[in-house]
């Protein structure tokens, strides 16, 4: 299966500086890759394809030939995805157009070498006639696979990403039981199955780590406001809150990480072979802060609904990939009312609060409630009400 991994590197410094050089020229690659792609269509009426950005941006780079092809390779993709987005009624969604700065460089097959120790040689392109020097950088471990893709990106350093594969098959699929997972609360994720299993993972670490992150971006964002823009200051706070900002995504990754292990472990002790989650736009309950001042509230509410669905996004991911390697699928159903209605009677309220409580008698925790009502929903095209009888907490700590 692909895999992949980040390593840190060291280089000369003149290696460094060409680097860097290296992601201002890609950024530089998609700028023109987009200009192209707008002045082909004004000219043709029609959407230009590979062959044709091949034709424009080949030679005109001292980048290797794959690493040219791959920035516009991700051009194409983003606009079928695009694409795909509008078809399915989001008509917001804007082609790309967005200018680059800096755009990670990928070397694929043939534009890398590796040699014992850790060295890594990048190969450049044919500059005027000549063909430029290589990059050689040294890591300390390497993945013990052929490695397939390398990437340079920007986490709070230079870093390479890694592509690989670890010759593991997918496994033999066992399970029977379809389960349903709540993702109604993000920092925690609520599943049951079939089988009458129920579990509930909470992520002590992801609300502390979420808090403190926006404690700091609110504290620094103020200082930002207070300075003029591109003084010295003001890229000293910048800087300090990109730093903030990658740095918790790391943890928050990590923690997410965890969390879809223990998940994925629970199926398979219980035998799932498909789950199914809930999808919603408005993933976010209940996170507004009452006590902040209108404004802040409504800049708050911003924020954790984009971090939100940045963690929706990644999680169902990681479980994706994760469930995937056991044989397991994974798909989005429909969400609507399943946290509001009542199995028993049909009533619909508003939750408030950990318990799900109905004039008619039944109460459940809210989260076990939304997951219990998905599943029903799918497999029967109605709520109905069973007993969930063995609830496993876990805080991933
Ligand atoms: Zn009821």
């Amino acid at each position: 299966m692909s895999k992949a991994c980040k390593l840190e590197f060291r280089a000369s410094k003149e290696t460094r500086e060409r680097l860097f050089a290296c992601n201002r020229l890609s950024g530089q690659i998609w700028n023109d890759t987009l200009a192209l792609a707008k002045n082909y269509h004004q000219e043709h009426g029609q959407w230009i394809d590979k062959k044709q950005l091949h034709l424009a941006t080949k030679g005109q780079y001292p980048l290797h030939s794959q690493s040219i092809q791959a920035v516009y390779e991700r051009y194409l993709q983003a606009r079928e995805n695009a694409l795909k987005a509008r078809a399915k009624g989001y008509t917001a969604i804007r082609y790309p157009w967005r200018q680059k700065k800096n755009f990670n460089t990928r070397w694929k097959k043939d534009g890398f070498k590796i040699y014992p120790h850790g060295k890594i040689e990048l190969s450049m392109g044919i500059w005027q006639g000549q063909r430029q020097k290589p990059l050689v950088v040294k890591v300390k471990k390497l993945p013990p696979y052929p490695i397939k893709e390398i990437e340079l990106i920007w986490d709070r350093k230079l870093k390479l990403a890694l592509t690989y594969d670890d010759g593991l098959e997918v496994k033999e699929a066992t399970g029977v039981n379809t389960a349903s997972i709540d993702l109604g609360e993000i920092h925690a994720i609520a599943a049951v199955c079939e089988n009458n299993q129920g579990l509930i993972i909470t992520g002590r670490q992801l609300r502390s780590t979420k808090r403190l992150r926006n404690k700091k971006i609110q504290e620094l964002q103020e200082k930002i406001s207070r300075c003029q823009k591109h003084s010295r200051q003001w890229k000293k706070y910048r800087k300090a809150m990109n730093y903030v900002l990658s740095k918790s995504e790391a943890q928050l990754k990590d923690g997410l990480h965890k969390i879809s292990r223990f998940f994925v472990n629970w199926c398979i002790n219980n035998q799932v072979k498909e789950v199914i989650v809930g999808d919603v736009e408005g993933v976010q309950r209940n996170t507004a802060n009452k006590k902040t001042n209108p404004r802040q509230k409504r800049r708050n509410r911003k924020q954790n609904q984009k971090l939100s669905q940045w963690q929706f996004g990644k999680l169902y991911k990681y479980l994706e990939y994760k469930l995937g390697a056991e044989n397991i699928t994974i798909r989005k159903v429909n969400e609507a009312y399943t946290s509001q209605t009542c199995p028993v009677c049909g009533r619909k309220k508003k939750v408030s609060g950990r318990v799900y409580r109905c004039y008619c008698g039944y109460s459940e925790h809210r989260d076990i409630h939304g997951a219990k009502n998905i599943l029903t929903k799918e497999k029967h095209g109605e709520f109905r009400d069973f007993v969930v009888n063995k609830i496993k907490y876990l805080r991933i700590a």
